[in-house]
């Protein structure tokens, strides 16, 4: 199952540098309440049309909710 949540952190901040890479925690929570903790470091930057660039982050959370379990998640980071 992968969901794709909304990142309720942000990465630090880095040089705009070729190569940089961020590192990111973040706890996102669920629609039912339960919430998951995941932290990692990104892929390097891929630059934007326009300018700027973003990262790929994929990994898996931690083990939380009333039924423990843990999500996939793939996504975006800024
Ligand atoms: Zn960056
Ligand atoms: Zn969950």
């Amino acid at each position: 199952m992968i969901h794709n949540p909304a990142l309720a952190g942000r990465t630090d901040i880095a040089e705009d540098t070729p190569g940089h890479v961020h590192h990111y925690r973040v706890t996102t929570t669920f629609n039912d309440g339960h919430m998951h903790h995941f932290e990692g470091v990104t892929s390097p930057p891929i630059p934007r049309r326009r300018g700027g660039h973003y990262h790929l982050i994929e990994g898996q959370t931690t083990v939380n909710g009333r039924t423990p379990h843990s999500h996939a998640y793939r996504g975006i980071a800024e």
